[in-house]
């Protein structure tokens, strides 16, 4: 029987152990250092979205909202995915984006954005969405995953670091992290943050997470607070999770013009956490070593600006791996 040690139990690890123990496997163990969706995991936005300008992104996704529609709210909201231009330019490159989108199959419809109940719309020359997209919660759909795959036989282990376990197969799944298991993942640590502001009185329900293309703006409701974050002007390439103030109240004006109703909404909480960059932005699958005097590693990191937070479903990975011999 191969014992295979899953490392990590953010979205993905815990994607991976769940979708192996449906394909059959029986002897998996997940392991975390610290806990369940404590790395990037239960840092992020919350944000699914196809709207993607790769195939691969696209096909990856959609595979993953199957899971996504199957958990339902209120762990993941298809409220959709708002983008829109404020610039002739920004509205050429957001049409020809939904063009392409279109060809991989995505439903993107052209959209007049001052449907949204309160968003500031004057200045905006046009938007398009999504509705299959929306938000989801990372941490609580990464505990379902797992505890779905504990009650499929999986043994979860918290506080355990993965590199201490016997196995035949290391999936390695370790976020930011993963280059401490196998240096030669080209992973680095990118810092973001976020912040809430609220609570904000009438925020609609189906408010969609709302994007301005040109500036890399976005936020979205969750309860009666608003999540805010951008695209920052100085990429943070560290391991260190800080704060920047100064880009909180940047966040704060720019909402202010965006949606009125949330101006003076006083900041709840804001936290960074470090996305996992690779070189083209896409995650890493596939085979590393199979040295016979070690364990087979196989990396199952992911990044991308917005890659699958919350519930990824690389079951191309899990397929791979020796489920019971
Ligand atoms: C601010 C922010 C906002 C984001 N917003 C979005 C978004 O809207 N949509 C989206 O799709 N993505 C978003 N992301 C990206 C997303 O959060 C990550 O891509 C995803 O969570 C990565 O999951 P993971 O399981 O690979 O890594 P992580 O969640 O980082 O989990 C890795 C785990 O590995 C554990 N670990 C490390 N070393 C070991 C070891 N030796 N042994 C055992 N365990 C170990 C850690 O403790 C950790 O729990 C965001 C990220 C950030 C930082």
């Amino acid at each position: 029987m191969a014992r295979i040690v899953v490392a990590g139990a953010g979205a993905v690890g815990a994607s991976i152990a769940y979708h192996l123990a449906l394909l059959g496997a029986r002897d998996v163990v997940l392991a975390d250092r610290a806990e369940i969706a404590s790395g990037a995991t239960g840092k992020a936005m919350g944000g699914v979205r196809q709207q993607f300008s790769t195939q691969q992104e696209v096909t990856l996704v959609r595979e993953s909202l199957r899971l996504f529609r199957e958990l339902g709210a209120p762990l993941f909201e298809e409220v959709g995915y708002l983008f829109f231009a404020t610039t002739e330019d920004g509205l050429r490159r957001l049409q020809e984006r939904a063009e392409l989108q279109r060809g991989f199959g995505v439903p993107v419809e052209e959209v007049d954005p001052s449907g949204v109940q309160g968003l500031r719309t004057d200045d905006v020359l046009g938007a398009v969405v999504c509705r299959e997209d929306g938000v989801a919660e990372p941490a609580e759909v990464t505990r379902e995953l797992v505890r779905r795959a504990a009650a499929r036989g999986v043994e979860v282990c918290e506080h355990t670091d993965a590199r201490g376990l016997p196995c035949d197969v290391l999936v390695i799944a370790c976020g930011a992290a993963s280059p401490e298991l196998f240096p030669q993942l080209p992973i680095r640590p990118l810092c973001r943050q976020l912040v809430e502001v609220g609570p904000v009185a009438g925020l609609p329900v189906d408010m969609p997470m709302v994007i301005e293309d040109e500036a890399g703006f976005h936020f979205r409701r969750r309860g009666d607070t608003l999540r805010l974050a951008m695209t920052e002007p100085r990429p943070r390439w560290t391991d260190t999770e800080e704060v920047d103030d100064a880009l909180v109240e940047d966040w704060r004006a720019r909402l202010a013009h965006r949606y009125p109703p949330a101006a003076v909404a006083p900041v709840v909480r804001a936290w960074a956490g470090l996305y996992d960059m690779t070189p083209d932005a896409h995650p890493v699958i596939g085979w590393v070593t199979t040295a016979s005097t070690r364990p087979v590693v196989s990396p199952a990191t992911a990044s991308c600006n917005h890659p699958r937070s919350a519930a990824p479903s690389p079951r191309s990975c899990s397929s791979s791996l020796p489920r019971s011999t």
